[in-house]
Parts: structure tokens; C-alpha cells; sequence
């Protein structure tokens, strides 16, 4: 399986920002790793065109049911009619800012694994929660309440993102982003079985082109989940390009 690198431009971009989704698609067929990028709801469709069927193109949320009186709000059904592949879930921004629990967080991902789209379902802990030393407490929690039963490869990705080092410009150190790393590939083996040895972890904050290299060769990283250095193209490329192998041989899953 090739590592995944997948921008979340967040709320961020109108139509002029095609112009970057044009510079990705030209650049992705080169790329060692799989490149998703997860755009408003709004260019969702206009993405898919614009990407040309070079790179996947994903949402950033949906809802966990099909259909029904959800005022603003996107099922998984209605991501896959407008071409994405794969979807977000459980961001902290949602868990903060929405109130997202847990187990609502795991039945959008069911219902997004059920709809066809690669799920990627984020866990991380905040900066209090670090300092307290409850780090592997709260992510093993979020871990087990979030994920699917039937989560396996190839419908779904972690991506462990701390709070605190999202849109912050800090990271953790590299032997923090392995231990954590190495927690959560152990929890997901206890979950899933077989299927939590190959499942991909990505890791999220603050990743950029200078610290890519290092982040990306660290053990049980499987990826990265890219806000910021995602909305430029050039950028999101550069860290791209740090993947140099693949993380094993399974077949691709987001194209
Ligand atoms: C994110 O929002 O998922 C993220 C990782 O943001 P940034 O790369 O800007 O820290």
C-alpha cells in the first residue's frame, strides 16, 4: 500500500483555487504516494473536473444518515454523486466547534465506508490533555468509539492529529509522533484483527515541505493529513514528494 498524502482545505477556497487543483492533477501521476485532496462541499464537483481523474478528490464531512430533514448538512451519498472517493471524519474542528462525539463520529464513518468512500477518522488529543500525560488515554478512547467494526485498509485510514499542533506551526518530536504512532497501530490490532496491521496512520499538524522528509520516514507513519500547506499547490506537492516508497504492496484505494 502506498502512503496517502490528503489536503484539508478546510473552509478555505472559490473558484479561482481550481487554478492549484489543475497543478496538482498535472504533477500527481509522478508522485510515489496516493494524493487526496479534500475541498469545501462547494468545488467538490467543480475539483473532480478539474483534477481530470489524476488525483482523488474527497469531502470533508457527511452526515450519518442517507437522507432526511438535516438542514446543511451532506449525506455520503451525495459526496460519492459529485465524484469524491473519500472522506474526513471526526476532525477536531468538528469535535470543537460541532460538538462531534465519538459515536457520532463512527457512524459517519460507517456510513461513508457503506456509501464506497476511503474514511479517514481523526483522533488526537489537546494540549492539556498532553501536558496531563492523558495523551494515549484520550486517543485509545476516540480510537475505540470512533472507528467501525468493518474498518479494514481498504475503506479506511487514522489520522492522529494533537490539537495543539494543528495550524500551530509546532510538532510533536519525532520519537512522540512514533510512540504515538506504535499505541495506535497496537489498538487498532486489538480492534480490527488482521485488518489493523495494514490500516494506514497518518499523521497531522503542522505538516509542511522543511519537516516532511523526517515526519514521513518515521516508523508507522503511513502518511500525512496536510491543512495549511495543502491550499498551495507547489507546497502540498514538496510533501508529496518525501514519499519515496511504498509502506507495503496491497493494491491503491482512493483511485
Ligand atoms: C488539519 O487541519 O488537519 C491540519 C493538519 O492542519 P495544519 O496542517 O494546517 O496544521
Amino acid at each position: 500500500m502506498r502512503a496517502l498524502i490528503a489536503g484539508n482545505w478546510k473552509m478555505h477556497g472559490t473558484s479561482q483555487a481550481l487554478d492549484e487543483v489543475r497543478k496538482l492533477a498535472a504533477k500527481a501521476q509522478d508522485l510515489a504516494c496516493e494524493l487526496l485532496l479534500c475541498p469545501p462541499a462547494t468545488l467538490l464537483e467543480r475539483a473532480v473536473a478539474a483534477s481530470g481523474g489524476r488525483l482523488a478528490i474527497g469531502g470533508q464531512d457527511c452526515h450519518w444518515e442517507r437522507a432526511g430533514a438535516f438542514t446543511g448538512d451532506i449525506s455520503a451519498a451525495m459526496l460519492v454523486d459529485a465524484g469524491a472517493r473519500a472522506v474526513i471524519l471526526g476532525h477536531s474542528e468538528r469535535r470543537q466547534f460541532h460538538g462531534e462525539s465519538s459515536t457520532q463520529v463512527q457512524n459517519k464513518a460507517r456510513a461513508g465506508q457503506e456509501a464506497g468512500l476511503m474514511t479517514i477518522v481523526c483522533v488526537g488529543e489537546s494540549e492539556a490533555e498532553r501536558q496531563a500525560g492523558q495523551e494515549k488515554a484520550v486517543v485509545g478512547e476516540q480510537l475505540a468509539a470512533s472507528l467501525p467494526p468493518l474498518s479494514d485498509p481498504q475503506n479506511c485510514a487514522v489520522a492522529y492529529e494533537p490539537v495543539w499542533a494543528i495550524g500551530s506551526g509546532r510538532t510533536p518530536t519525532l520519537e512522540e509522533i512514533a510512540a504515538m504512532h506504535g499505541f495506535i497501530r497496537e489498538g487498532l490490532c486489538r480492534l480490527l484483527g488482521p485488518a489493523g496491521e495494514a490500516m494506514r496512520i497518518l499523521y497531522g499538524g503542522s505538516v509542511k515541505p522543511a519537516n516532511a522528509v523526517e515526519i514521513l520516514a518515521t516508523a508507522e507513519v503511513g502518511g500525512a493529513l496536510v491543512g495549511g500547506a495543502s491550499l498551495k499547490a507547489d507546497d502540498f506537492l514538496a510533501i508529496a514528494r518525501a514519499v519515496t516508497g511504498k509502506i507495503n504492496q496491497d493494491a491503491p484505494t482512493v483511485r
